[in-house]
């Protein structure tokens, strides 16, 4: 399989080298150059696969020669086998219609952990190969920090940088990741907010005399092997649901449109999808570019639900892409634009394309309150602020009741157990494996607000590229 940018200039990539690589040397983000498709008949075999099966099966036409089948099954099975439900993704029944697709029984209580997971082991694996060392450098406001670097701590060939915000992160949310303790871990607590940590960030990826010396990689959601982990979510629900036979719809809390968009490759390779609910908070840049075409970026909202609080939704432009005739030049100009004056319009072909399959709700503080609460009443479940939004929209959806409604619970509710409590007067609590974060030891360090001083801290730690 070979992967294509977005922008159209890059060079195509096989599947390993797309996933060392994250961004696209254009700017743009990788996809595979067409969309493998399975029969409903090789779907509906696939039912009943313990879950790191069915991962293998359904990621092998995306991995192509860079993994032989067994070594990819070996690979899903060392990443799921630290999930601490046997189902790794379990899914609960609210009521006739509604179903909560449990994503975060992995090591960081975030569903972050499917897809990082695997991404850690395909870092160490691929890195082996090629006797060289990777130099990760990210910024985090919540939940990808911390599942990173779980995902590569003590791995061979990787060092992990991460940056977050002094004193504007969650105690759970720093101590997940401070209390990680092996050599090739890196906290740093920055002075300033998160987006200045991610501007640093940006920097390094651009500083020559940065990335001559280093293989600087990314784990954030551009990177595809990251999508394509997620893929497999949405089959293992839907095959419990009567799928491929039955049409399933999905509610997914979103941010940077990574998880929704592996719904939208679930249905581009079979897998009857009747809708995808794009359920965004008031920070709804992605419910109004769906709902009547305005991509306009305004400023942040601070919400209980920090993981959706952003400005710009980056995997929307792989759907633009795809929608759009998958023409590359074209969307290089368009992000040119967008990248100029903050706003674009999507064009008609993208807007079509979009609604085939997507539509979107945004839900006030109040709304995300009042489903905690419906789940709590209703069900017996308490959820997070984020699968609260999710749920929401699938509450208010007006799709045919006969379709079953399968939202996205995409964090432990202890992650959030303040916003939790406020709604529903029930304090949610870690689980046992976890439950003495708070008391274990934490190292990080500070370093000022200035590029320079993190540059240089990084400089004397990282390992060179080969
Ligand atoms: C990251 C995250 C999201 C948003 O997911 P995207 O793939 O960025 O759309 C939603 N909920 C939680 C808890 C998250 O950590």
């Amino acid at each position: 399989m070979e992967y294509i940018s977005t922008r159209g200039s890059a060079a195509a990539l096989d599947f390993e080298g797309a996933t060392l690589a994250g961004l696209a040397s254009d700017g743009g983000l990788y996809l595979p150059r067409e969309w493998p498709r399975f029969t409903q008949a090789e779907i509906a075999e696939m039912a009943g696969l313990p879950y790191a099966q069915l991962a293998a099966r359904i990621m092998q036409p995306f991995v192509g020669d860079c993994l032989t089948p067994d070594e990819l099954l070996e690979l899903c099975e060392a990443a799921y086998g630290r999930f601490s439900h046997k189902a790794v993704v379990p899914l609960v029944q609210l009521d006739e219609r509604q179903w909560l697709l449990e994503l975060f029984h992995g090591p960081t209580l975030a569903f972050k952990d499917v897809a990082l997971q695997l991404l850690g082991q395909l870092f160490e694996k691929f890195l082996a190969r090629r006797g060289s060392n990777l130099t990760i450098v990210g910024a985090t406001s919540g939940d990808t920090g911390s599942a990173a670097i779980d995902a590569v701590a003590g791995r061979e060939g990787v060092d992990i940088f991460m940056l977050h915000p002094n004193g504007r992160i969650s105690d759970v949310q720093r101590r997940q990741m401070t209390t990680v303790r092996a050599p090739n871990v890196h906290n740093i607590a920055i002075d300033g907010s998160f987006d200045d940590a991610q501007a640093m960030v940006k920097r390094m990826f651009n500083d020559a005399q940065m990335t001559s010396r280093f293989n600087i990689g990314a784990v954030n959601s551009i990177n595809w092997a990251r999508l394509m982990a997620q893929i497999v979510y949405y089959f293992a629900a839907a095959l419990q649901l009567g799928g491929p036979w039955r049409k399933i719809a999905f509610s997914v809390p979103t941010g940077n449109f990574g998880d929704v968009f592996a719904g939208y490759v679930a249905a581009q390779m079979g897998l009857p999808i009747q809708q995808l609910l794009v359920a965004t908070n008031v920070n709804d840049i992605l419910h109004r570019a769906l709902s009547d075409g305005d991509y306009s970026t305004g400023s942040v909202t601070a919400t209980a639900a920090p993981s959706m609080d952003i400005q710009v939704s980056s995997n929307f432009e792989r759907l633009l892409f795809d929608c759009g005739g998958r023409d590359g030049a074209a969307m290089a100009a368009q992000m040119a634009g967008f990248e100029a004056d903050k706003a674009m319009r999507l064009t008609n072909a993208q807007r079509e394309g979009a609604a085939d399959l997507f539509t979107s709700a945004r839900a006030e503080p109040e709304d995300m309150n009042a489903a905690l609460r419906w789940a709590r009443e209703h069900a017996g479940q308490i959820i997070d602020p984020h699968t609260a939004i999710g749920l929401h929209a699938a509450l208010t959806s007006d799709i045919d009741p006969a379709v079953p409604m399968v939202t996205l619970a995409t964090a432990h509710p202890a992650k959030f157990s303040d916003a939790v409590e406020r709604a529903t007067g029930v304090r949610p609590q870690l689980p046992t494996r976890i439950g003495d974060l708070m008391s274990r030891e934490e190292a990080y360090s500070e370093l000022a607000g200035e590029y320079d001083a993190v540059r240089s801290f990084i400089e004397e730690r990282a390992s060179p590229a080969a």
